[in-house]
C-alpha cells in the first residue's frame, strides 16, 4: 500500500526555488519514498513566480495582516494569489493522508518562518508560510510535518501514526 502525502516541490529535488536550486530531502527521497505517492506542488510556482525569482517574505502590517511580499519591493504583493492558487488546489487534497513542507520557507513553512514589519524589521520567527497556514486551516486532520524534524525518531514515529490513521479514516468515509 502507497500513501497519498503532499509536498514541497524542492524536497523532491526540483529545482524550483527562487534561487534557482532546490532542498533534495534524502530522507523523503529514499527512506520513505517506497512506502508514498508523492503528490508534489511549489506554492511560488504555482501562482506564476518564476525560477529563478526575487526573493518573498512574509510582512505583518501595522493592523496585524500577514501578507506575502517581494523582499526587495514590498508593493509587490503575493498575498492575493497565494490565497487563490490555494483554494483551488485545496479540494484535490483532502485525499492525501498527510503532507511534507520544507522549513522556513514563507510559502511552505509550518512554523519558525521569519516575520518582518513594513520597515523591513524582522519582528521574530512566529511566522506560518502562507500556503500551509491555508492547508492546515482547512484540513486540522491533516498530518502536516517539516522535512527536518522527520529525522527526529519520535516525530516520525507520530507522523507515521497519524498519516495511516488519517488514511485509515478515509477509507471509512
Ligand atoms: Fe516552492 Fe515551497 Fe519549495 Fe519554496 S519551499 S521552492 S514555495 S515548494
Amino acid at each position: 500500500m502507497q500513501l497519498a502525502i503532499g509536498i514541497s516541490a524542492c524536497l523532491l529535488g526540483q529545482k524550483v526555488r527562487y534561487d534557482g536550486g532546490h532542498k533534495a530531502s534524502e530522507f523523503c527521497l529514499s527512506q520513505l519514498q517506497p512506502y508514498v505517492r508523492y503528490q508534489a506542488v511549489c506554492p511560488e510556482n504555482a501562482i506564476g513566480l518564476g525560477t529563478p525569482r526575487p526573493a518573498i517574505r512574509l510582512m505583518k502590517k501595522t493592523q496585524g495582516d500577514i501578507h506575502l511580499v517581494q523582499v526587495s519591493d514590498a508593493s509587490i504583493d503575493h498575498t492575493d494569489a497565494m490565497h487563490q492558487f490555494t483554494e483551488q488546489a485545496l479540494p484535490a487534497m483532502s485525499a492525501l493522508a498527510g503532507f511534507i513542507v520544507c522549513a522556513k520557507s514563507p510559502s511552505c513553512g509550518m512554523e519558525r518562518v521569519r516575520l518582518f514589519n513594513e520597515q523591513g524589521h524582522q519582528l521574530g520567527k512566529a511566522g506560518v508560510g502562507l500556503f500551509t497556514r491555508q492547508l492546515m486551516q482547512r484540513y486540522p486532520w491533516l498530518p502536516v510535518e517539516e522535512d527536518g524534524r522527520l529525522h527526529d525518531p519520535m516525530l516520525w514515529e507520530n507522523f507515521i501514526t497519524r498519516i495511516f490513521a488519517c488514511h485509515d479514516y478515509q477509507q471509512l468515509c
